[in-house]
């Protein structure tokens, strides 16, 4: 979000072995030298690009640089790979299209790293990083142990992973994630803006993921600010899933309402249309605001605090349950 704010310490490793140093001297019960105090918060963040610091940060902020890959397991069809979870995500995208792996081509552009993509469970265009993960490899920040959670156990949902429960929130240090990913390519075109521009291609371009990863990438750049332009952490609200009871007593007030179908016979409403319909979109409170060109984008013009951000997301909350009676849950990590 472009928000100013510091850690008391920040320790990246490069290693499991040096994460457990790093424990050592800044975990639970641990007293760095010359410290008084016994223990410190510890925060795990990836690139950063979906956390909103409301104020500075009074403990250590671990960062992984563990950066290598290798191949677990292979056959004809797929490949298992492990991402060190260090890896920027879009590198990581772009090398596996390169070795002729396919799936995470609609996933191109998403900032971030690759340990991010398993607690956030990352979605764009019809695909989810939960489509391919296979096994998450985690250091327990309270013990030092390695734990591997395999992806059943995962609970992955729309933006959801068990990483994000509030008794598991910030309590395992993603190392590793074991990607399985297909050799022939079989575009996923479900998203109907993807499926009409991937129909406007020649015949020849439909047989390279390349081009998919193209179109999501051209996609994306005329949809979201750059956020090393104009701050911001892509969408800043979830699409509430609500009933189909509720989705027809909205529809019979609102005919235009958009929706998609959700699991369990719910039903998935664009925040960005509930946002807009009480006037929010281009508005500017301060030093920040709502993008003039999705109203699902908050944005740092430039000074914003943390704390003004959230201000305006709780009034932006607040009028769509007013106006709707829906509550949307921001996306974005509030630290
Ligand atoms: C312009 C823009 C567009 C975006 N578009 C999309 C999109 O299309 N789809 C989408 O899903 N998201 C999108 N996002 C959100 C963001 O890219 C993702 O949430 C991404 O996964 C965050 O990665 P990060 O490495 O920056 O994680 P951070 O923001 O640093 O952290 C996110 C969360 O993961 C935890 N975490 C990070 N790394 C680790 C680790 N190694 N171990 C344990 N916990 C860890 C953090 O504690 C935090 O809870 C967008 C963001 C921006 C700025």
């Amino acid at each position: 979000m472009g928000i100013s704010a510091k850690a008391r310490w920040f320790v990246e490793y490069d290693s499991i072995e040096e994460l457990r140093y790093a424990l050592k001297l800044f975990g639970q019960g641990a007293a760095p030298e010359g410290e008084p105090e016994p223990s410190r918060p510890i925060l795990h963040i990836g690139g950063g690009s979906n956390l909103l610091f409301l104020q500075d940060y009074d403990g250590c902020v671990l960062h992984s640089g563990i950066k290598n890959t290798s191949i677990m397991e292979e056959d004809e069809g797929s490949v298992t790979l492990r991402v060190g979870a260090g890896i920027v995500w879009d590198t990581f995208v772009d090398e596996c299209l390169q070795k002729g792996y396919y799936g995470l081509e609609n996933l191109s552009g998403i900032p971030g790293e690759v340990g991010a993509s398993a607690v956030q469970n990352v979605g764009a265009y019809g695909t989810e990083a939960k489509d391919f993960i296979v096994r998450v490899e985690t250091i327990d920040l309270n013990t030092g142990e390695t734990r591997i959670f395999h992806a059943q156990e995962c609970h992955y949902a729309y933006r959801h992973s068990i990483f994000k429960q509030p008794e598991l929130f910030g309590r395992y240090a993603v190392t590793y994630v074991h990607y399985r990913l297909n050799k022939t390519f079989s575009p996923q075109l479900s998203y109907a803006a993807l499926n009409k521009a991937w129909e406007c291609l020649p015949s020849e371009a439909k047989s390279k993921a390349s081009a998919i990863r193209s179109i999501v990438i051209s996609m994306r750049n005329e949809k979201l600010p750059d956020p090393h332009i104009l701050g911001n952490c892509g969408s800043f609200f979830m699409n509430p899933i609500i009933t189909k009871h509720k989705f027809e007593s909205l529809q019979a007030e609102y005919p235009d309402i958009p929706a998609f179908a959700a699991t369990d016979g719910m039903v998935k409403v664009p925040a960005a249309w509930l946002i807009q319909q009480c006037g929010w979109k281009g508005k500017r409170i301060g030093n920040c605001g709502v993008y003039e060109h999705q109203a699902l984008v908050l944005v740092n013009h430039g000074g914003a605090t943390g704390k003004e951000l959230a201000a305006l997301s709780d009034s932006i909350r607040a009028s769509v349950q007013e106006r709707f009676d829906i509550d949307i849950h921001p996306e974005a990590n509030f630290i």
